[in-house]
């Protein structure tokens, strides 16, 4: 999908994100130092640089959403073949009633899960509490590529209501945004897990 012009300007940042990130940091910084404003120029420039070692791992920035239909990134194009087409057939459909489907996490490395389990085990105090959220690296459906996060909260309920359809189901009932090929399509979906932890 996409035009000529838009693979070429995504290959273009691609390599600019890769092989010269910390040049443009410093020339970012060089702009700011000289008087001309560049604090937010070198944020967004410093965060660029930042994604792009991870980019590779599935992760996406913060804030960051990708197309079902995007060919290049890892986080959807390592997804699993029939997952991937179910949800392009349900972005369509949804698009046509005006709702845009995202993914906001897809395929990811073992490396990028442990470091959310990580950031979790921080943030909940115990490996224990932080289950309940993310998965180990050896269970986590993302690792497999069956799994992922649709965004905005639009079209995840567009999701619960008509992903049966495409074989889509809501795993967890504390996840929202989180979807698995769980039924052939037009099926039921199984009850739900409690949370990731269940
Ligand atoms: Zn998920």
């Amino acid at each position: 999908m996409g035009s000529t012009a838009t693979r070429t300007r995504r290959t273009r940042r691609r390599q600019l994100l890769g092989g010269a990130a910390a040049t443009a940091v410093l020339a970012a910084l060089a702009v700011g130092v000289s008087g001309t404003p560049s604090a937010d120029t070198v944020l967004r420039t410093l965060a660029a640089a930042a994604t792009s070692d991870t980019t590779a791992d599935g992760e996406l920035a913060a804030g960051e959403a990708l197309s079902p239909f995007d060919d290049e990134a890892p986080a959807v194009r390592k997804l699993d073949g029939p997952l991937l087409d179910a949800v392009r057939r349900a972005a369509r459909d949804a698009q046509a009633q005006g709702i845009t489907m995202t993914v906001t996490s897809g395929w990811r490395s073992k490396e990028y899960q442990q470091r959310l389990l990580d950031r979790a085990v921080t943030r909940y105090g115990s490996l224990d509490a932080a289950r309940r959220y993310v998965n180990t690296p050896e269970k986590s459906t993302h690792v497999a590529g069956r799994a992922l996060d649709i965004g905005p909260t639009a079209a995840d309920y567009w999701l619960i209501q008509h992903g049966a359809r495409y074989g889509l189901c809501q795993v967890y009932a504390n996840e929202i945004w989180h979807f698995e090929l769980r039924t052939d399509p037009g099926g039921t979906c199984p009850p739900q897990l409690p949370d990731a932890a269940g």
